[in-house]
């Protein structure tokens, strides 16, 4: 990890204007499926958690068992799994017999095809109902699945296939040109299958969807499999370097069911939708396995991000619980209030928000639009579920990331491993013991360790401090932290008061070298639709800033610009902002987002 050069001693509070940060928002709404905190943190212990997942026999388990073949025989049948809306708004509903007579037919197939336990069969595809069906027939089978961004480019899926030696990819007619380019060097490659292939133009080696599951049995049994036998194999988002393989296991699935219970709030009647793409863990482990162990219906949107486009389905398929991103929430904010009042939203009643620092200014503007707070909770790849939550029993303040759930134990520490006091800034670090914690770094062993080099820890690589109710506040990565004058300072606490300005819809802020001060601190910017850039916007924005802050934490440099890097997972990679701004070699980019 590349955490070792900014040390954290412990000794540095938390700056006033963080520990200020009072505000809280009360909620109205249904009674939540965790409904106290205090006493179920108290004494929980995952062993209950257990009593929630359907094991086989001999203590085996399947994480598609959970997720799929358990809900035809518990009444849920009929009720449609799958709400599938293609990128031309035509939606098809599938139950949770037909996903799973599509699942059962594509495992079938693939045993065919020879594919074992353990194998790697990766999954490179938009969000079309096979993508759904490939997931669950491949942990079906006890074979790993890895899932793929279907905005990967060549070198992405390059790096992800070689790696991982993947057996076979399924993919579909319109990204099959993308594996063309790099099959050549891919020696572990036997089969690829295409969703909508053009049977005349099929070459060696590759293989029609539909020819393939056309003659299989829609019966399958699940492979029992031990807990710890891996489930899926993930590339993190490559914000802080180059992305790893992270493997995750059947385990897993309890504390996917728990979290969907609790942080989602699933519920027999919602209506959820996840924005992130399956190819990231979000989409993963909240769009399919966590939703689908709690029985709910999920929907799956194919098109791009278009604020109307958005709010239309929610209207359209009249959806309750909304799963999103900072990124995707301050778009949607660029978009304008008028926007969401043109739609009919009532039927959302909780919604929540991952994979980067939600700036409280989005939480206030969620308020005010949806009249419902948005509630942030933190996790990585390698957690396989979320740890800190704003969970809905629990009041929102703003700007904070919420409180570990039970049967998690979050700490701030030094590099030591002690814990530093309420209030003082430090690494965020984890008792390992939840189910979902990664069990390796694909074939980098000494990559996983480096996770547990504070004995009797994880670290996350992230920095927070917390306060006195316990709640969590991220400061930024351990990396990104900022050291000026003398005083740390996280880029989350400056891009969210620059984002607080009416002129400002996006900020990046960096520490650049100064040979007097350490580092400055510089902000890229994007500006809202109607403000040009001048000299005196930038001065109204450093004072605003310090005004926002405190003297010492204004961008002394700010650069406008018309985008920002991001990887594809949507967030803002300031070591490339850093790289270009000292002209260094940018390192790994092929999670940077290219269009
Ligand atoms: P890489 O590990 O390859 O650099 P990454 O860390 O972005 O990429 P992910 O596992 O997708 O890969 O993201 C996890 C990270 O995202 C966390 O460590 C944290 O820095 C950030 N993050 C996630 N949720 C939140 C949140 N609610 N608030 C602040 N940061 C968050
Ligand atoms: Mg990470």
């Amino acid at each position: 990890m590349q955490t070792e050069s900014k040390r954290i001693e412990g000794s540095q509070a938390a700056p006033a204007r963080l520990r200020a940060g009072k505000e809280i928002v009360k909620k109205p709404g249904l009674a939540p499926n965790l409904s106290t905190y205090e006493q179920v943190y108290r004494s929980f212990d995952w062993q209950e958690a257990k009593k929630e997942i359907d094991y086989l026999s001999g203590g085996k388990l399947n994480a598609a068992y959970n997720a799929l073949d358990r809900q035809l025989t518990n009444g849920r049948r009929n009720k449609v799994a799958l709400y599938a809306v293609d990128a031309h708004e035509h939606l098809r509903k599938y139950t949770f017999q037909e996903l799973a007579d599509m699942t059962n037919r594509l495992g079938n197939a693939l045993r065919s095809l020879g594919v074992n336990r353990g194998d790697r069969v990766f999954v490179y595809l938009p969000r079309i109902p096979e993508l759904y069906a490939a997931t669950l027939a491949i942990a079906k089978l006890g074979a790993v699945v890895g899932p793929l961004f279907s905005a990967f480019g060549p070198d992405a899926l390059r790096d992800r296939l070689l790696d991982s030696e993947a057996k076979i990819v399924i993919t579909d007619r319109s990204l099959k040109s993308k594996i063309d380019e790099v099959r050549q060097q891919l020696p572990d490659l036997e089969h690829v299958i295409i969703v909508g292939a053009d049977p005349q133009a099929l070459r060696q080696g590759e293989i029609s969807y539909e020819k393939l599951v056309e003659q299989a049995s829609d019966i399958l049994e699940c492979q029992a499999m031990d807990p710890e036998e891996p489930l899926y194999m993930l590339y993190t988002s490559g914000t802080t370097g180059k992305p790893k393989g992270v493997v995750h296991v059947h385990n897993d699935i309890i504390g996917q069911h728990m979290t969907s219970k609790w942080v989602l709030d699933l519920k027999e009647d919602d209506i959820y939708w996840c924005t992130a793409d399956p190819g990231w863990v979000t989409g993963t482990v909240y769009s399919i396995f966590g939703p689908w162990s709690n029985g709910a219906s999920v929907v799956a949107y194919e098109g791009r991000f278009e604020a109307s486009n958005w709010y239309h389905l929610i209207q359209r398929l009249k959806i309750t619980v909304w799963y999103t991103a900072p990124t995707a929430l301050r778009m949607l904010m660029k978009a304008g209030d008028q926007m969401v009042y043109k739609h009919n939203l009532d039927s959302l009643r909780h919604i929540l928000s991952v994979g980067e620092p939600l700036n409280p200014e989005v939480v206030r503007w969620g308020m005010k639009v949806f009249g419902l707070p948005i509630h942030d909770n933190w996790w990585q790849t390698e957690t396989g579920m979320q740890l800190i939550a704003n969970l809905p029993c629990l009041a929102v303040k703003p700007g904070s990331m919420g409180k570990p759930l039970p049967g998690v134990q979050a700490a701030i520490v030094n590099d030591e491993g002690v814990e530093v006091q309420t209030g003082q800034l430090g690494r965020l670090a984890i008792k390992p013991g939840w189910p979902s914690m990664l069990r390796a770094i694909w074939r980098n062993e000494e990559k996983f360790q480096e996770y547990f080099r504070i004995p009797g820890w994880y670290t996350t690589g992230d920095n927070a401090w917390k306060d006195e109710d316990g709640y969590f506040w991220f400061v930024g990565r351990a990396d990104d932290v900022i050291n000026t004058g003398g005083h740390r300072v996280g880029p989350f606490e400056v891009e969210s008061a620059l984002v607080e300005h009416p002129a400002v819809a996006e900020a990046g802020v960096i520490g650049k070298p100064d040979p007097e001060r350490g580092e400055i601190i510089k902000a890229f910017v994007i500006l809202n639709n109607g403000f040009t850039s001048s000299q005196s916007l930038i001065e109204e924005l450093q004072e605003f800033t310090k005004m926002k802050l405190a003297l010492h934490a204004y961008p002394r440099e700010i650069e406008i610009k018309e985008t920002l890097p991001k990887t594809r997972s949507g967030k803002i990679m300031r070591r490339l902002l850093k790289a270009w701004e000292l002209g260094l070699p940018t390192g790994d980019t092929s999670s940077l987002e290219d269009d």
